[in-house]
């Protein structure tokens, strides 16, 4: 199937999900086509010139950041040019933008969060969560021969290994736009991008008692830790959004998630299930969070965290 990738980038920086896109894209079978649209695409070019990219559109635009109506207008004047049958973007900020937009305009399928997706008889096969993450579904398409998926970012392994794709300078002309990207507001001082963190202790309401934290604040420094934890925590006003793991927070892939008092609801484990290794600490042996775990321990997490703090 040919799929178009369309690459996300930030402030200079390609955004990990467009490699894990493309990574989805060649499980299609391809042609793939990666999308670089950009001030200046050529800084991203050499980035997405992966193993299994056939071709890779450069769009020169006037604006320095990502743009709703800019890349709505672009990507549809893409998908008339170049007729792919599947549209591949990321299930972020981003992509939520104009995706739904672009596939309502033109009037293809579309599904957003999809975890799987692949061909069976010439027809796509997605699949998505529903009912808060309660139940994964397959969606089929039909009547449509062109499909726009948002697809879940840290799901797909990033592609690598050296491309030899062409790049084509696609002249496109953006539409103009209303909203205007006005500037950055820094994460304040405090704040953490748990989503880059190598090693995270996250904590849920097994840990009782919002005086509690600071213990485990001080362990998560001991350790060289970024402190996580689930919502109920964020909710309580303890932790701030920031530092939410989950569905309604922040999706998360740490080379280790320590998971302390949290019971693995599936809106949890919808942020943190692809994490390198899980370990999780609950007093309950039939906590859902210890089917996702690689190393589990039925114990009192207060008693764990001191024995850590006796090693760190
Ligand atoms: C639309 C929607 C979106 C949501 N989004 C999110 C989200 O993004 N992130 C999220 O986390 N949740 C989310 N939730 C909430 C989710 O359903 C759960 O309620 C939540 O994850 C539970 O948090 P928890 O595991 O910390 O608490 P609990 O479910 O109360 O679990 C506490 C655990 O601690 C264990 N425990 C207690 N004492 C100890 C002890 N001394 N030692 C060891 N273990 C102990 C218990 O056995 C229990 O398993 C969402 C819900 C909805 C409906």
């Amino acid at each position: 199937m040919s799929v178009l990738v369309v690459a996300e980038h930030v402030r200079g920086e390609l955004r990990p999900v467009t490699l894990e896109l493309i990574s989805a894209a060649k499980s299609l079978g391809g042609p793939v086509e990666v999308a670089v649209i950009a001030k200046e695409p050529s800084a991203f070019t050499d980035a997405v010139n992966v193993e299994g990219v056939d071709e890779i559109l450069a769009v020169s635009v006037d604006q320095d950041e990502f743009e709703n109506d800019v890349h709505q207008s672009v990507v549809e004047q893409l998908i008339s040019e170049r007729s792919p049958r599947v549209v591949l973007l990321g299930f972020t900020v981003n992509a939520m933008g104009y995706g739904p937009a672009l596939a309502a305009r033109l009037g293809t399928g579309f599904a957003s969060d999809v975890i799987a997706v692949r061909e069976e008889g010439g027809e796509l096969v997605a699949e998505r969560s529903f009912y808060g993450a309660k139940v994964n579904g397959e969606v089929d398409f039909p009547g449509h021969d062109r499909v726009v998926l948002l697809l879940r970012p840290t799901t797909w392994p990033p592609a690598e290994g050296a491309g030899s794709a062409t790049v084509t300078a696609a002249s496109v002309a953006a539409r103009a736009s209303r909203a205007r990207h006005q500037g950055w507001v820094e994460v304040q001082a405090g704040d953490v991008d748990i989503t880059t963190a190598d090693f995270l202790l996250s904590v849920g309401r097994g840990i009782g008692d919002k005086e509690n934290l600071e213990q485990f604040q001080e362990l998560a420094d001991a350790m060289g830790a970024t402190l996580s934890s689930s919502r109920p925590l964020v909710d309580a006003g303890w932790m701030p959004t920031a530092r939410q793991v989950g569905q309604s927070g922040k999706t998360v892939k740490p080379k280790v998630y320590l998971a302390l008092g949290i019971s693995g609801a599936v809106q949890h484990l919808a942020g943190m299930k692809t994490s390198g290794t899980i370990i999780a600490v609950n007093t309950d042996p039939e906590a859902a969070i210890f089917n996702v775990a690689h190393y589990g321990a039925v114990a009192d997490l207060f008693e764990v965290a001191e024995e850590l703090e006796k090693l760190y």
